[in-house]
């Protein structure tokens, strides 16, 4: 067993997260994503920690403007999907579908998630309990679909929602109380989905991150993770639909919202 890795969570431009994890033995620290660079170096800089990994998940410029700036001020190795290599800054180490990246001895394994982009993967660290999400499962919503189809974008959800339920979703924005608002139009009479809005509300008035927050909290209020579920279904009038159109409507519904 290897000790759990130090996850510190930083706001980037205006609604933004990177995320650095750090392993303590080996002094090994990586970034998952760099908006922008000055708040990676800067809490850098106030732990002690010696970046070593960038680590991409997909290739809006919101996810990968800082990364030149930070790998210039590092020499940080950039890793990311080998899929969209030539979309994304150089990439030291191109990544596919379960392939691992390690952070002393912490196993992260790729996973892919397409449907916002179709690029998209996530890092999932299981022995410390952490996935990397960003615009894929959000935290009470999913990104939206600019590139993948919904069917896609199910498949993703789906993969991530397997994992253990005391998995850490460490997601890419705060868009969480907008995401509850959407979530309570479909299921007003959901009592933990209403107990999250109220901690959701409560977090935003001191401005504290909605992120990271636990699967089972997301199994059990995030409605696009519940698009399977009868209630889900009987709440969009589709019962007899399958799982992934149901999905694609409450996707459609959200946009339009
Ligand atoms: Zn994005
Ligand atoms: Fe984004």
């Amino acid at each position: 067993m290897t000790m759990p890795l130090e996850l510190l969570t930083l706001p980037c431009l205006s609604d933004n997260y990177a995320y650095l994890v750090h392993d303590a033995a080996s002094g090994k620290t990586a970034v998952v994503d760099v908006p922008e660079a000055a708040p990676v170096l800067a809490a850098l800089a106030r732990k002690g920690w010696k970046l070593t990994d960038i680590l991409i998940t997909h290739h809006h410029n919101d996810h990968i403007d800082g990364v030149e700036e930070l790998r210039a001020a590092t020499g940080a190795r950039v890793s990311g999907a080998a899929a969209d290599a030539h979309r994304l800054p150089p990439l030291d180490r191109p990544l596919r579908d379960g392939d691992t990246v390690m952070l002393g001895a912490s196993v992260g394994r790729v996973l892919d998630v397409p449907g916002h982009t179709i690029g998209h993967i996530a890092f999932h660290f299981p022995d410390s309990a952490l996935v990397f999400t960003a615009d894929s499962l959000m935290a009470g919503g999913c990104g939206r679909l600019f590139e993948g189809t919904p069917a896609m974008m199910w498949d993703s959800l789906m993969k991530l929602a397997a994992l253990p339920a005391d998995t850490l979703v460490c997601s890419g924005h705060e868009y969480t109380a907008s995401n509850l608002r959407f979530a309570a139009t479909l299921e007003p009479g959901n009592p933990k989905l209403m107990s999250r809005i109220a901690r959701v509300a409560a977090a935003r008035a001191e401005d504290r991150p909605t992120v990271p927050s636990l699967l089972s909290e997301e199994l059990a209020t995030n409605p696009f993770l519940r698009a399977g579920t009868p209630g889900m279904k009987a709440a969009i009038g589709m019962e007899d639909a399958s799982d992934a159109a149901c999905f694609a409507e409450i996707r459609a519904r959200k946009d339009r919202f």
